[in-house]
């Protein structure tokens, strides 16, 4: 905050306010925040009806409640004082952000992301130690779709599975299980549906929860039946290009040089127009953060920095594929959290 000529900080919804507090906002329109300004004590400005979920923490912060008739956007604006520059939580509704402006004309703000970003990226023990057990149940359930049949399954049918095997793991929620076969698979974020696999599709299968706080993330793709030649090919670059990624992804390697390691090998093989989108993303207390592996984000890899690396390939029309481990940087170099075979997996 020093660095950043930052007076206080103000977090809602969103992953900060757990990050340094333990505690949950619910997304509603009541206020939640927390005013934690650079000198002074920290406070927890809170509907007075979910004061019972807040866990005191007298060391780290009060607490504010705040009754149905109270402003809680003045009780924020008389916390904070007079701050030239505040940072505000990224995914703060922009109606509290308004009504703070109003009640602050003088200051400044700006993404607490500035600010929170960088620490969150850098996970400690106890964090890589969580995102491990997440990796491990996503890996079992991939191991597990080996064995399973897919041919006439529906893409949602083949979703709710791998959704139920995350909670049976252990997960306690699931937050995304995309299923995307045959021509589907050239989307990459597409949403399963009710096509039915075909023989020769590739089917695309990502999916990932949260388990004690942390997330899970893994991609791995399949083939249904018989394995097409042009398919062979395109999985042979990117499985290449997966494992050169992760290799460069060293401590002191810049973000966009680790993307720039996949990216090659795939743009060589023909295929560079078919990669579009970045090589990864960081990962922890939400399944996208800091850091991002893409061209342009010279920020070097540091101890415990945690990310994705999942490149992938995508001819519209016809197939996509592609490979996504969680990976953590460490000063021995790249940790994979994922151990699950990366190899095509040949399904009924
Ligand atoms: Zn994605
Ligand atoms: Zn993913
Ligand atoms: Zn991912």
């Amino acid at each position: 905050m020093e660095d950043l000529g930052v007076d206080v900080l103000l977090l809602s919804v969103g992953a900060d306010l757990p990050y340094f507090t333990g505690y949950t906002a619910m997304p509603l329109e009541r206020l939640t925040m927390l005013v934690l300004p650079r000198v002074g004590e920290a406070t927890l400005v809170v509907p007075a009806l979910e004061v019972p979920r807040v866990e005191e923490r007298p060391e780290a912060f009060m607490i504010r409640p705040w009754g149905e008739t109270e402003d809680p956007v003045a009780i924020v604006a008389g916390l904070a004082g007079q701050p030239a520059t505040a940072a505000i939580g990224d995914r703060s509704w922009a109606t509290f952000l308004l009504g703070l402006q109003e009640a602050l004309p003088k200051t400044g703000f700006l993404a607490a992301s500035r600010v929170t970003g960088p620490l969150r990226a850098q996970k400690d023990a106890a964090e890589i130690d969580a995102l491990r057990a997440a990796a491990r149940v996503v890996d079992s359930v991939a191991v597990a779709m080996r064995e399973r049949p897919f041919a006439g399954r529906t893409e949602a049918d083949i979703s709710r599975e791998l959704v139920e095997r995350m909670l049976e793991g252990g997960h306690e929620r699931a937050n995304f299980a995309i299923v995307a076969s045959g021509p589907n698979a050239a989307s990459p974020h597409h949403e399963a549906g009710e096509r039915v696999l075909q023989q020769g599709d590739s089917v695309v299968c990502d999916f990932g929860g949260t388990m004690a706080g942390y997330c899970s993330d893994i991609t791995r793709t399949f083939v249904v039946g018989d394995l097409r030649a042009d398919l062979a090919d395109i999985y042979d670059v990117l499985f290449r290009a997966q494992e050169e990624a992760v290799q460069a992804a060293r401590v002191g390697v810049t973000c966009e040089a680790v993307d720039a390691a996949a990216r090659s090998i795939i743009a060589a093989a023909g295929y560079g127009d078919y990669f579009i989108h970045r090589t990864g993303h960081g990962i922890g207390l939400e399944e996208h953060e800091d850091p991002y592996l893409v061209s342009g984000n010279a920020t070097p890899l540091a101890p415990g920095h945690a990310f994705s690396i999942e490149p992938g390939i995508y001819l519209p029309g016809r197939c996509g594929a592609r490979i996504e481990d969680i990976v953590v940087a460490t000063e021995s170099g790249p940790e994979r959290l994922n151990e699950a075979p990366r190899e095509l997996a040949i399904v009924g």
